[in-house]
């Protein structure tokens, strides 16, 4: 299959482009297009036999399910058994925008969109291009994030096309995503709403509307027998080809333990901020953004990673970037990136 490309000039975008893309997916076909969080890989969420061709196409577990898409709150009613009195408040505050809810699922889903649950995730994405394709492709689309499963998510078209080429027909090109992490899940199913992954809508912000709001003990519990709810979160992620390990500790330590460990590699490289930039003396440093500005880390996070990858380095050893707001997420990535290997280097002298 020849995988065209079609570049979307966002002041004056050119319908015959959606239109084409639409015609892709109400004909069950997928498409790869641009939201504010990352890259998503397309299908109409109604069509069960569209739905698989997504796992095909990424090779993604049959258990994961995907997030349907829409671009109109009227949409929902259609898809879930009941809108929550919460999904209706957290909308009219982030909706459109970086968060999906987990709701429970009407008949008209197929249990193959839902990895066979009976609950379905609904995102409503901001990115214009998004809800145009959306409106296009008759509503609902499902899209998980469009690079081959494990590799990390994609921020640019030359991303999806590393990973898609010769498996699907378009990638539409919105240029670079706004935020580079996928979507906060906020799971309405429990007694207490419970955040199933951080993003960039922080648990503070889901709380400011809910009141009580916990996140997912899978997530924050050392003990690996206590599992993420959202199937996703299992599977190790955004993997580097090489190892990655997290260094933390006072930064002093950290920029002498990290220094020490390159120099014994041959190709070493260092995921460092601009304000340690110049004290790293060996390897490949890519600086993420300064410490000062969360959203440039944020966003530089994944193409650091699939750029390593292009270095071939040997190991990979990277600054921490705990911080109470979206410092949670983009720890969250780091860690699953580096399947959970950290060196606290704290007590080192
Ligand atoms: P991605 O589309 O790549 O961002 O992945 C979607 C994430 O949403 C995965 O971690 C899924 O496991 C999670 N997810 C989707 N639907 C559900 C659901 N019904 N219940 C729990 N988690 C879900
Ligand atoms: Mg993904």
């Amino acid at each position: 299959m020849v995988t065209e490309v079609i570049k979307i000039d966002r002041d004056h975008p050119d319908m015959s482009a959606f239109e084409k893309a639409g015609r892709i997916l109400k004909e069950g076909g997928l498409v790869a297009f641009p939201t504010e969080t990352v890259y998503g890989l397309g299908a109409d969420a109604l069509d069960e036999e569209a739905s698989r061709k997504i796992y095909e196409a990424k090779g993604r577990p049959s258990d994961n399910p995907l997030i349907v898409h829409i671009a109109r709150m009227e949409d929902l009613e259609k898809i879930v058994k009941k809108v929550p009195e919460e999904a209706v408040k957290l909308a009219q505050r982030y909706w459109p925008g970086p968060m999906t809810l987990i709701m429970e699922k009407s008949e008209c889903v197929p249990y193959g969109t839902t990895g066979g649950l009976d609950t379905v995730a609904v995102r409503m994405p901001s990115d214009p291009v998004a809800r145009e394709l959306i409106l296009q492709g008759g509503g609902y689309v499902a899209a998980p994030s469009a690079n081959t499963s494990g590799r990390p998510s994609p921020t640019t078209a030359r991303h999806v096309y590393e990973d898609m080429e010769g498996k699907i027909p378009l990638i539409l090109d919105g240029g670079p995503v706004e935020i580079g992490l996928e979507s906060t899940i906020v799971d309405l199913t429990e007694r207490i709403p419970t955040i199933l992954r951080p993003g960039y809508i922080t648990l503070e912000m889901v709380r400011e509307v809910l009141g009580e709001v916990q996140m997912d003990k899978g997530l924050i519990s050392s003990d690996s027998s206590v599992r993420p709810k959202a199937p996703g979160m299992k599977y190790r992620h955004y993997a580097p080809k090489a190892d990655l390990k997290i260094v933390e500790g006072p930064m002093e330590k950290v920029i002498a333990y990290i220094n020490e460990k390159a120099s014994e590699k041959e190709r070493p490289g260092i995921i460092c901020t601009e304000e340690t930039r110049s004290r790293y003396l060996y390897g490949d440093v890519k600086c993420i953004g300064s410490r000062t500005d969360e959203n440039a880390i944020a966003s530089h996070l994944f193409a650091i990673l699939r750029e390593f990858d292009e270095d071939g380095v040997d190991a990979i050893y990277s600054e921490s970037f705990e911080s109470p707001g979206l410092g949670q997420a983009i720890m969250n990535r780091l860690l699953k990136a580096a399947g959970h290997q950290r060196v606290d280097v704290s007590q080192k002298v």
